[in-house]
């Protein structure tokens, strides 16, 4: 033991790894802040790989429905016609960073949320974020302040690594297409649920999907209802206390 002691002290040794924490998701609400109203939605949509659902896009600018992009740099790299769409409408779409290669925010060898791989270490997990927020400035010239991890489920030593990065990390509360395997009648089923303070995640990277249908049809009911739809740029969010977590993938491509 004291061999062990005095090898350390002059080497630096690694600190102890704490013990991995299970992962959880973070579900967030709009801080209700000075809008007594309470009316204010907040649509968020992930492109984690694949395709463009341009679909989706034309529906929500011909709408003028504003939204927060989760981009991933593979994302923007794959679909330079979707992000040039994106970039044409920068007053309604505020992207932010959803990783550089959709990697899940746990740290540990052999974890995995969903069956993905998350990060060997915490110098990864600073890459996936940070190579992420580069690839956005570079593509907009908006620096992102949000982030969201592959899967939306985060370790503690993830969460808190990202914050110190500087990022807020995007929850949400309205899980309205489960990873874009969702019909149109379930997708719509959801958003009559959404009330003022939600945070919506959906999908616009899997065209092939009832996705666009399902929001189309639905978040016009909502701004028939009279729901406000602002970008993570203008607001911030709280946390929800806890809750079960009902493991149902919010995104797994
Ligand atoms: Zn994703």
């Amino acid at each position: 033991m004291i061999a062990l002691l005095i090898t350390c002290a002059g080497l630096a040794c690694p600190a102890q790894s704490p013990a991995p924490s299970r992962p959880t998701e973070i579900h967030d609400r709009i801080s209700p802040g000075s809008n007594i109203h309470n009316n204010r939605v907040a649509l968020t949509l992930d492109a984690c790989s694949g395709q463009f659902d341009e679909d989706l896009i034309v529906f929500l600018v011909r709408n003028r429905i504003p939204a927060t992009i989760f981009a991933t740099k593979k994302w923007l790299l794959k679909n330079p016609p979707g992000l040039a769409m994106l970039k044409a409408h920068l007053d309604l779409f505020d992207i932010e960073d959803h990783g550089e290669n959709h990697i899940p925010a746990v740290i540990g060898a052999g974890r995995k949320v969903y069956g993905i791989p998350g990060e060997p270490d915490i110098l990864h997990l600073r890459q996936e974020v940070l190579e992420g927020a580069r690839a956005i400035e570079r593509a907009t010239g908006v620096p992102p302040h949000w982030y969201r991890g592959a899967t939306a489920e985060y370790d503690q030593q993830a969460s808190d690594e990202i914050r110190r990065m500087g990022y807020k990390i995007a929850g949400f509360s309205v899980n309205a297409d489960a990873g874009a395997t969702l019909n149109q009648g379930q997708i719509e089923e959801r958003l009559r649920h959404v009330r003022g303070g939600d945070v919506i995640i959906a999908h616009m990277n899997k065209p092939q999907s009832q996705t666009a249908e399902g929001l189309s049809a639905g978040l016009i009911e909502l701004l028939r209802r009279g729901l406000v739809f602002v970008r993570l740029d203008q607001v911030d969010l709280e946390d929800i206390p806890k809750q079960p977590t009902h493991h149902e993938p919010p995104h797994v491509e």
